[in-house]
C-alpha cells in the first residue's frame, strides 16, 4: 500500500470519524508524509492511531492529537506560529502548511538536528528549528499570532504568554506529570481567557518555566 493511501485513511478513520472539521488542517494532514519524520523502526507504524517513539525517550505525537491542536489554533494563512517542542519535525510541518512563519524550538540537540534536516528534504522552507529551553520562549522573533506547546508542564510558562500577540491563540497540555488537559488560551489586550479542551497525556517540558527533571 502506497503512503498516500495510508494518509487518507488516516485522515478519514481517525480525524474525519472523531469530528475534526477544519477543511485545512484535514488537506494538509493528507499531504504530509509523516512517514518521512519517523526514525526507521518506526515508520512501519507511521500512519496508525497512536504517539511513537522517535528516540531519546521522545514521542511523536498521536495523528488525532495533532489535529485537535492544529484546529484550536484557528490558522487562517498569515500566522508567524511559535512551536515549543519540535521533536520529530512534524507537527512543525503541518504548521508549515497552513501558516505564513513556523518558528519551533527543541531542548535536545540531536533531535532539533535531524528535525531540521527531515524538514529541509520535504522541502520546508518556512520552518526555523532553534535548539534552546523552549519555557523562555523566543524573545528574538516575538511577538507570536499563535503558540503551541507540544510537551506537558504544571501551567503555561509565562514567557509564552507575554510573547502572544494582541488576538492570538495559544494551545498547550497543562496539569500533572502524566495526566493533563489540553488549554485553549486567547489574549484580548491584557486579558487571557482559556478553554478547557480535552485530556491529553504529553511527556514534560523540562526547563526554567516547566518541569525540573
Ligand atoms: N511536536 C513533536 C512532538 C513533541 S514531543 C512532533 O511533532 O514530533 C515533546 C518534545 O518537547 C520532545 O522532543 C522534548 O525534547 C521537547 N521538550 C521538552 N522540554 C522542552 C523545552 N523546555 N524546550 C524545548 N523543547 C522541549
Amino acid at each position: 500500500m502506497d503512503d498516500e493511501y495510508l494518509r487518507n485513511l488516516m485522515v478519514d478513520r481517525q480525524l474525519v470519524s472523531r469530528g475534526i472539521r477544519d477543511e485545512r488542517v484535514l488537506a494538509a494532514m493528507r499531504k504530509v508524509p509523516r512517514h518521512l519524520f519517523m526514525p526507521g523502526p518506526s515508520r512501519d507504524h507511521a500512519y496508525s492511531d497512536m504517539a511513537l517513539p522517535i528516540g531519546q525517550n521522545q514521542t511523536i505525537s498521536q495523528p488525532y492529537m495533532v489535529a485537535i491542536m492544529t484546529e484550536l489554533l484557528e490558522l487562517k494563512g498569515h500566522e508567524r506560529v511559535l512551536e515549543i517542542g519540535t521533536g520529530s519535525g512534524y507537527q512543525a510541518a503541518v504548521l508549515a502548511e497552513l501558516a505564513a512563519e513556523v518558528y519551533t524550538v527543541e531542548r535536545i540537540p540531536d533531535l532539533a538536528a535531524s528535525a531540521a534536516r527531515n524538514l529541509a528534504d520535504v522541502g520546508y522552507r518556512n520552518v526555523h528549528v532553534l535548539t534552546a529551553d523552549g519555557t523562555l520562549g523566543d524573545p528574538e522573533h516575538a511577538p507570536f499570532d499563535r503558540i503551541l506547546v507540544t510537551a506537558a508542564a504544571p501551567d503555561i510558562p509565562q514567557p509564552l504568554l507575554d510573547q502572544l500577540a494582541d488576538r492570538g491563540i495559544l494551545v498547550a497540555p497543562v496539569g500533572e506529570r502524566y495526566s493533563q488537559i489540553l488549554v485553549q488560551a486567547i489574549r484580548t489586550g491584557n486579558t487571557i481567557h482559556k478553554n478547557y479542551q480535552t485530556h491529553c497525556i504529553f511527556v514534560p517540558l523540562l526547563g526554567r518555566h516547566g518541569w525540573s527533571s
